[in-house]
């Protein structure tokens, strides 16, 4: 019963596919109605099937998130859909790697559009709406890249350590409105985004991991569900890292 979320309204962006969809579908498995986003109509009619499945009720929507309008035209559709708004999941990323000698004006910066500013975006536009909420929460998906740097990824970590510092600096400032604002740090988990890593750069980062294998998405989503439920009252401004050790 602490994990449920029976009557509560969710919305999770990036919930076409990986990560995102294992979030929707255990939100709804708990009880949640979800807002599935993603950046095309249709996208995440899947999502939405699958929350079905599991006796929730989801609904799919449309958004760019690093476009100011698109992020507005949101808010709006879930203003009139007559619900009100109490944990927002902000998971919608992208990466654009490259050594940092030749990454490219426009790889660093559409990598900020949507994993920084996107989250800005969102969580200015809803902060309104989720304080109205009693008992809001915002769930930031972060990375172990933003606490220990990658390689070929200057960009995406620059991102991902940011939103830890936003998301701190939201919390202080939303806790008098009983919104919890918190930070999700994957390690490295089996998705579409990790899926072409070749095989020996695979292997050390196996060796590289405590508990000797990659993640699944299920196991991110928990964690989520952990912070979205009734029990993590008390929890703001932290970084639940779920990585198999990875950063130990
Ligand atoms: P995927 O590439 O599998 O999925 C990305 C999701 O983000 C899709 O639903 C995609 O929608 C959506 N998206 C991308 N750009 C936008 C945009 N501009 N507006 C709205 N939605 C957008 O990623 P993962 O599931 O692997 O990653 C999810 C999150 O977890 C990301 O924030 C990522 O940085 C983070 N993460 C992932 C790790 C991993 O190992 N996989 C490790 C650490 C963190 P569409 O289908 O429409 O393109």
């Amino acid at each position: 019963m602490t994990q449920s979320l029976q009557g509560r309204t969710a919305l999770v962006t990036g919930a076409s596919r990986g990560i995102g969809r294992e979030i929707a579908v255990d939100l709804a498995r708990h009880g949640a109605f979800v807002f599935c986003v993603s950046t095309r109509e249709g996208g995440c009619d899947e999502t939405v099937a699958a929350c079905g499945e599991q006796g929730g009720e989801a609904v799919g929507l449309a958004c760019d998130v690093s476009d100011e309008a698109s992020v507005d035209a949101l808010v709006k559709a879930v203003r009139e859909s007559g619900r009100t708004l109490e944990i927002l999941v902000n998971n919608a990323g992208i990466t654009r790697d490259g050594s940092f000698l030749r990454m490219s004006t426009d790889d660093f910066d559409a990598v900020q559009n949507v994993n920084l500013r996107g989250t800005f975006f969102v969580c200015r536009a809803f902060a309104r709406l989720l304080s109205k909420a009693e008992d809001g929460r915002i769930i930031n998906i972060g990375s172990v890249v933003g606490q220990m740097g990658n390689p070929g990824q200057a960009n995406y970590a620059a991102s991902k350590a940011a939103v830890v510092g936003m998301t701190k600096s939201l919390a202080k400032e939303l806790a008098g409105r009983q919104v919890t604002c918190n930070v999700v740090a994957p390690g490295y988990i089996q998705t579409d985004m990790t899926s072409e890593l070749p095989d020996d750069v695979r292997e050390w980062l196996l060796g590289s991991i405590p508990l000797h294998r990659i993640g699944t998405a299920e196991e991110v989503a928990a964690a989520v569900t952990f912070l979205a439920a009734p029990a993590a009252r008390y929890i703001t401004g932290q970084v639940l890292v779920v990585d198999g050790g990875m950063c130990i």
